[in-house]
């Protein structure tokens, strides 16, 4: 049985989404503050989260950055305000979808499906099976393999390239990987974003020669070229 956390401060809401998962075969379970949500996300057993970005204690997009530092649990935004959506859509965060405030639960449970189906049952505690061509992301090791071969990389490469497989296609300016990947962001540079994508993309051609695998877009930034 899949487990989903609700993070979400509205009992209403909370009640309405238990009930449609619930129906649909999942267990959950809910907490109203994002540190209570992160304490029980390093429980483990976890195979998504729903999470509401207006919470008390946190936004829930900072949250989600600190979930993403650690784990490859997939994320579900719910949000009530329309300007919210561009960042989440544009998955800076790192989000696998959103729902805008009101929706259907029913529309929920659709999305939680439809999401847990892309990851192929992976939990962020597991090895996760990657949509990534030819890579494989195992997050409990924070290893990747590459055409079955286990890839030599440094924090930062580990997490730029655990981002381009989450999303392949997606473009990253160097903004968005320095404000997701560093530690401290102001103290990065593009050229130091640059350094890494060209390391990474040496270690990419040392297992496969003949290609690129990751693209860069003149002036707007990277991404990992998809599956043909
Ligand atoms: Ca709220």
């Amino acid at each position: 049985m899949k487990h989903i956390l609700i993070v979400e401060d509205e009992p209403s809401i909370v009640e309405n989404i238990r009930y449609a998962l619930e129906t649909e075969g999942f267990s959950t379970s809910w907490h109203s503050q994002g540190k209570k949500a992160l304490e029980r996300l390093e429980q483990g057993g976890v195979d998504l989260v729903v999470l509401d970005i207006g919470l008390p204690d946190v936004n829930g997009m900072e949250l989600c950055k600190q979930i993403r530092s650690g784990s490859l649990v997939p994320v579900i935004f719910l949000t009530a305000r329309s300007d919210e959506i561009e960042r989440v859509v544009g998955l800076e965060i790192g989000a696998d979808d959103y729902m805008v405030k009101p929706f259907s639960p029913r529309e929920l449970s659709a999305r939680v499906k439809a999401v847990l189906r892309r990851y192929d049952g992976a939990s962020g505690s597991r090895t996760a099976q990657s949509p990534g061509p030819g890579f494989e992301l195992d997050q409990a090791r924070c290893r990747i393999s590459f055409n079955g071969k286990v890839l030599d990389l440094p924090r930062y490469e580990f997490k730029i390239l655990s981002l381009f497989i989450r999303h392949p296609g997606r473009v990253y300016s160097r903004e968005m990987l320095m404000d997701l990947v560093w530690d401290d962001p102001e103290m990065s540079t593009d050229r130091a974003v640059d350094a890494h994508i060209k390391n990474l993309r040496a270690k990419l051609r040392r297992v496969a020669p003949h290609k690129d695998h990751i693209k860069t877009h003149r002036g707007m930034g990277y991404s990992l070229k998809e599956a043909p």
